[in-house]
């Protein structure tokens, strides 16, 4: 335009100059809308429709869009040479160019507000400034130019030339910033690989465009992977576990819309089919300008180890607490020297009363009664020295009341701590069954004694009897004897020895009696039974003559000697003797007759007394043996029931049966006496 030499060639240059006009106005707009990540593209839409319109009427309205015509050149002075510049008719178009210069003005004052607040305050500065000082120049400059305000050239390329410096610069820092980062980001990246391969840790990242996976080596071998092998996303998930495989999809999805982390521990199978336990965490971010995120990048770790172990400690765990809670009595753990308590079942509270936050940290002397805290000291000292320590103690429940228990307590450490554990027992219904055996055995006592006093009553008169009766019948056949004119003397004499033998008899039964009440054992000695019995057939064949009974004995020679006591024994063989006597009475036999056999028989010696009698009656053959059972009307019913329990204290028996041939027979065994006695 300057060189133009008509009005027409300044005119046509002038025409052509709006192309690149319109070239760099929608390129710079193109350059903040993609350098800058900043300005509103419907802003941008306007300002391009607008300066593409007013360049359409650059070319259809007069001469170009600032003249309808250009009349005439006018020649000045500029730096020091003649250049030509226009005057001429205003064209009204050029209102709407200068609208698009304004409204492109707004767009980038917005941009560089927008830039600003985003921290780019460097960016603003200098390229929205430079972009800024040029637009605004161009603006002032045209207007001032074309509306012939001022007359000078249109040197619009200047200023363009400044801000094309001041990009340029920017751009090769630019470049030279992406440089170092590239250099910084593979140190960064092979530390990276180091740390990550050094912790067993594998780094992927999932495309969602390709749907593929890219992994570090070791991602890869973690999933089982060969180095080269492309993993689509669906191979990925048949390697998940098939119980896991659901909601690791579901999770994934979740993660990708609402664009949080995914943090878990998954199952997955190898080819060999074994089983490792994954730790991934991953995020989900855009690369695009788009609002969902195109890619997922994460860290896997095999946890299978840890989760093994986890997973035996929680199954020990499990075992412990149902080994504690089936326990039947209440489990506790203190720790040492404080006493707290730490631990306990389900039973202890329910024993208790109390609630699991009241029991934690109980001092164990909370549970006792002051009176008790000396003893509970000793056995906690107890424990710490010997490791164990077992005691009946008895505990405050909530309600006041005391619960019994039987405790064991061993000292335990687990190398952090040291403890005291043990068990309780609640010993409740124990202590009431000891209290109520108590109760029993006292009421016991008093009945023993006083059954036993009956039974010695008894006893004394029946033994008392046999004597007494002896002495009465001889003193009456001395009587008798006496009225005869001339008594026979040496018979006198004979009964006058048997009634002191019957006193001396009655006086030992009261002796023997009396040690029994002083709780001294009779005397016990060997005894030779043929002697025992001969003494005794001595002592009833009064009786025995009085009413006509015939008296046999039979006794092997062989006899081993037994082990007892004589006048209990003795007792024994007289009441049976005199109740075959009394069998014989009622309705006697012909010839009345009552054997006694002694023989051993086995490692026992065995005598039996055998009568000719009615026998006994079938019905009572099981009560003979009860005290006070007796058929008779002045009977006491005391002599078997007596006879039985001495013979059964010397470890012998004795029982009673008919004959076949009628009467009765009553049979005693005894032990013999210890091997080189007899
Ligand atoms: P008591 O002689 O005072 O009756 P015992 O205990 O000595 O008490 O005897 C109990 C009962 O056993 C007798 O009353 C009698 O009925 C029965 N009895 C004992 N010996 C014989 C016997 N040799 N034959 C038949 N009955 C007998």
């Amino acid at each position: 335009m300057m060189r133009a030499e008509t009005p027409t060639q300044f005119a046509t240059a002038l025409r052509w100059f709006h192309v690149p006009v319109w070239i760099i106005i929608v390129s710079l707009m193109g350059f903040v809308l993609v350098h800058l990540r900043a300005g509103r593209r419907w802003l941008a839409w306007i300002v391009c429709i607008l300066r593409t319109f007013s360049l359409l009427l650059n070319f259809l309205v007069g001469q170009n869009l600032n003249y309808l015509e250009v009349t005439r050149l006018r020649s000045i002075h500029f730096l020091g040479e003649s250049v030509s510049v226009a005057e001429g008719v205003s064209n009204p178009c050029m209102f709407i160019g200068q609208l698009s210069l304004l409204l492109f003005l707004v767009f980038v004052i917005d941009a560089i507000i927008s830039v600003w607040r985003r921290g780019d305050s460097r960016q603003a500065l200098v390229i929205g400034g430079s972009i800024l000082s040029f637009v605004l120049t161009a603006i002032v400059m045209g207007v001032l130019v074309v509306w012939q305000i001022v007359i000078f050239p249109l040197t619009l390329s200047i200023f363009f030339l400044g801000f094309i410096v001041v990009m340029g610069v920017e751009m090769s820092r630019s470049t030279l910033q992406v440089v170092q980062l590239s250099d910084e980001l593979s140190q960064r990246t092979d530390w990276l690989d180091l740390a990550a391969d050094s912790a067993g840790v594998g780094i992927w990242l999932w495309d969602f465009k390709t749907n593929h996976i890219w992994g570090t080596e070791r991602a890869r071998t973690l999933y089982g992977f060969s180095p080269d092998e492309p993993i689509p996303f669906e191979k990925y998930l048949s390697r998940l576990h098939p119980d896991d495989l659901n909601w690791v999809v579901q999770a994934s999805q979740a993660c990708i819309k609402d664009g949080t982390d995914f943090r878990d521990d998954y199952r997955i199978v190898l080819p060999d089919g074994s089983l490792r336990w994954m730790r991934v965490t991953a995020k989900t971010f855009l690369v695009s300008a788009d609002s969902i995120p195109d890619r997922m990048t994460g860290i896997s770790v095999d946890i299978t180890e840890y989760k093994e172990s986890q997973l035996k400690q929680q199954k020990e765990q499990e075992f412990t607490n149902t080994l504690l809670e089936g326990l039947p009595g209440i489990f506790y753990l203190y720790t040492l020297p404080d006493l707290r308590l730490v631990r306990w079942n389900k039973n202890h509270e329910k024993l208790t009363g109390f609630s699991s936050e009241e029991m934690y940290g109980k001092h164990v002397l909370d549970w006792f009664a002051p009176a008790d805290y000396p003893a509970i000291a000793h056995a906690v000292e107890v424990v710490e020295e010997q490791g164990n320590v077992s005691m009946e103690l008895e505990i405050l429940k909530k309600d006041g009341r005391s619960l019994p228990l039987q405790a064991t307590g061993i000292f335990f450490s687990d190398g952090k701590g040291e403890y005291l554990m043990g068990i309780g027992m609640d010993i409740t219904r124990r202590k009431q069954m000891e209290l109520e055996l108590q109760q029993k055995r006292n009421e016991l006592t008093h009945v023993t004694r006083v059954s036993m006093i009956g039974e010695l009553a008894s006893t004394l008169a029946h033994e008392l009897n046999q004597p007494l009766g002896a002495i009465l019948r001889n003193a009456e056949a001395v009587e008798l004897m006496l009225e005869d004119q001339s008594p026979d003397i040496g018979e006198l004499r004979d009964i006058m020895q048997d009634i002191r033998k019957d006193d001396k008899r009655a006086g030992e039964v009261i002796d023997r009696m009396r040690a029994m009440m002083k709780k001294r054992e009779a005397p016990q000695r060997h005894i030779d039974l043929k002697l025992l019995v001969d003494e005794a057939l001595v002592l009833v064949q009064p009786d025995a003559k009085k009413r006509k009974v015939r008296l046999v004995l039979d006794v092997n020679p062989r006899l081993p000697l037994i082990y007892g006591d004589q006048v209990q024994l003795q007792q024994v063989f007289i009441n049976l003797l005199l109740n075959a006597f009394d069998a014989l009475g009622d309705n006697p036999p012909e010839i009345p007759l009552v054997t006694v056999l002694v023989q051993p028989v086995g490692e026992t010696v065995e005598v039996a007394v055998s009568d000719n009698g009615p026998g006994i009656e079938p019905d009572n053959i099981a009560h003979l043996f009860k005290p006070f059972f007796s058929t008779k009307s002045d009977g006491l019913g005391m002599g078997l029931a007596i006879s039985r329990g001495i013979i059964e204290a010397h470890s012998g028996r004795l029982w009673a049966k008919n004959n076949k041939a009628g009467g009765a027979t009553f049979t005693i065994t005894l032990p013999m006496a210890g091997r080189g006695v007899a």
